[in-house]
């Protein structure tokens, strides 16, 4: 991290250097870092040339295909704000995005501009149209390979320099939308800075490890990472995107997520790294015909933005032999600002990592304002370089969540005397039984150990005299078998008896998240709707 970037031309720039490199990978496709500079370089021409200008919106919405990396440093290294949406958004939601974020011209590949041709109207902002990958050219829509043409031709294109525009690291450079978990996603408008933090971030966590042990930090390999999140989410782009550029790795993409498909190809491209969240993990390690595949180049699975099991540190160390990551990080913080990993984390399994060398953390009462003491419960607080500069168009939340350069979290934390942060749950998860705190994510650590559990949620249904009581939804394991006795059982042999899931509801599938993989506790209380009903 000699020459840090520190706007989006110069990482683009830098990553030129890896030449022949292979960047990204989706089946045949092979793209290498001297092609996506030549397809960067064309689109970023001919936005201009589309009157594309500093500060105008940009929305684009696709799958994880080699443009997408493409189409978001031809937007934000002229200036202007790009605004990956989420591509699993219906229609509607899309079209809210678009207006919501005052885009003038949208990028889509064809899935998504099936979804939002009958809400044109709806967007009257939209002044242009690219389409990507529709085959036949879509009237009133230019084609996307009319003006690059399609990635495998990328190396041909001329080997010109990027247009060079006036950056400043606190220029704006996106809107990344938040997941939605718990309301309706906002927008968090982000600059080149907070992006180009997660270099340094990636960069000194990775060094940590060795300097605990007093060990000569090597140079940062480049290294090959299945990645299988969506890139419109702030994970995959700052956290992954931002390191892997400057580093020189490889990223292959996958069309959907099959656990199969992805062992396959973790065999076949000797991947080095995989994760994003924690679901995936499971997926891999439960996965019945894992032990036909050799998994053996996996050096570390690692994920973020959602709770995750301590049995699941424990498992991909000794079933993998590869090393587990955590990480917190919100939409607001543009990924990155605790980070975890080697031993660390194997011995502090249910903490998400000490803060980042450039954040700051602080565990406050519910006044705002407060400070609580080391190993006292209340609401994260961060600030840092990586904080965005508030919500689009949101002033009143902004004026909520952005206070003095700090950001206020909504979630429930602790930090210890190290300074490992330990997440406790999100503030709207909590369960609150009548005078009792419960938080869901100590009930769900205690399910997950249960042999027969592979995913769960405890959420607070309705009580007409206690407010709220805790309340469970299970998936088990193929083959597997439990009654709700026996797993009301199994949390009270290990938490106090408030603590009991009431009602336990067992699904076939695993249970509803968002495109960011999330369990939706908000969309699960319908299930216990004849419960609410009867106690009412
Ligand atoms: P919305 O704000 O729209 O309701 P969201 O909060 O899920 O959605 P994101 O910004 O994607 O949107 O997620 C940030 C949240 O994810 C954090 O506030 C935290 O609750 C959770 N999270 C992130 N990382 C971790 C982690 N390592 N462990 C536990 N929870 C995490
Ligand atoms: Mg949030």
């Amino acid at each position: 991290w000699k020459n840090a970037p520190h706007d989006l031309g110069a990482l683009l720039d830098l990553s030129r250097t890896h030449g022949e490199r292979l960047f990204t990978i989706l089946d045949d496709e092979r793209i290498t870092y001297e092609a996506n500079y030549r397809a960067t370089v064309a689109f970023a021409r001919a936005l201009r040339g589309m009157g594309v200008g500093k500060g105008d919106r940009v929305a684009f919405a696709m799958r994880n295909l080699p443009e997408w990396p493409m189409i978001f440093f031809a937007i934000t290294t002229i200036g202007a704000i790009a605004v990956p949406l989420n591509a699993w958004w219906t229609g509607a939601e899309l079209a809210y995005g678009i207006r919501d974020s005052g885009a003038k011209l949208l990028i889509v590949d064809s899935e998504r501009h099936d979804r939002l041709r009958e809400h044109r109207d709806a967007m009257p902002g939209v002044e242009q149209w690219i389409v990507a990958r529709a085959g036949t050219a879509i009237d009133g829509t230019t084609a996307l390979e009319d003006i690059v043409g399609d990635p495998k031709s990328w190396a041909g294109l001329p080997a010109g320099d990027r247009p060079r525009i006036d950056l400043d690291s606190d220029d704006e450079a996106t809107i990344f939308y938040t997941s939605g978990t718990t309301g309706s996603p906002k927008g968090a408008l982000g600059t080149h800075r907070n992006l180009v933090t997660n270099i340094l971030s990636g960069g000194f966590s990775a060094a940590r490890s060795f300097l605990r042990r007093g060990e000569p930090v090597p140079e940062p390999q480049p290294r090959t990472s299945l990645t299988v999140i969506p890139m419109f989410h702030v994970t995959a782009c700052s956290a992954g995107l931002m390191g892997t550029m400057a580093g020189g790795s490889t990223t292959i993409f996958m069309r959907r997520w099959d656990p199969v498909q992805a062992m396959e190809i973790i065999e076949r491209e000797k991947v080095a790294m995989t994760g994003g969240v924690p679901t995936i993990a499971w997926q891999l390690i439960e996965h019945p015909d894992r032990a036909k595949y050799d998994l053996s180049t996996l050096e570390a699975i690692a994920y973020g933005g959602a709770p995750s099991a301590p049995e699941l540190v424990k498992r991909i160390y000794e079933e993998f032999g590869a090393l587990p990551g955590n990480g917190w990080g919100m939409t607001e913080t543009m990924a990155t600002v605790t980070s975890h990993g080697a031993e660390d984390y194997l011995n502090r399994p249910t903490s998400a990592g000490p803060p980042v060398a450039v954040a700051d953390l602080e565990i406050r009462a519910d006044d705002g304002v407060t400070v609580l003491p080391i190993g006292a419960v209340g609401e994260l607080w961060a600030r840092g370089p990586m904080i965005v500069k508030g919500y689009w168009n949101k002033p009143e939340a902004t004026a909520e969540t952005f206070v003095d350069g700090w950001v206020r979290t909504g979630d429930l934390a602790r930090i210890d005397t190290e300074g490992f942060l330990f997440i406790v749950d999100r503030a709207k998860d909590m369960v609150l039984r009548g005078g009792e705190n419960i938080y869901s994510s100590e009930v769900e650590n205690v399910l997950y150990e249960h042999p027969a559990i592979t995913d769960c949620a405890v959420i607070g249904i309705p009580h007409r005299t206690l407010g709220e009581e805790p309340a469970a939804v299970v998936h088990l394991a193929p083959g597997q078998s439990a009654t709700e006795a026996e797993l009301q059982a199994w949390v009270r042999e290990r938490l106090a008896a408030f603590k009991v899931p009431v009602a336990i509801r067992f699904v076939a599938d695993t249970l509803p998240r968002n495109a960011n993989g999330k369990i939706l506790k908000k969309d699960m209380k319908a299930l216990f709707a004849d419960r609410d009903a009867a106690a009412a």
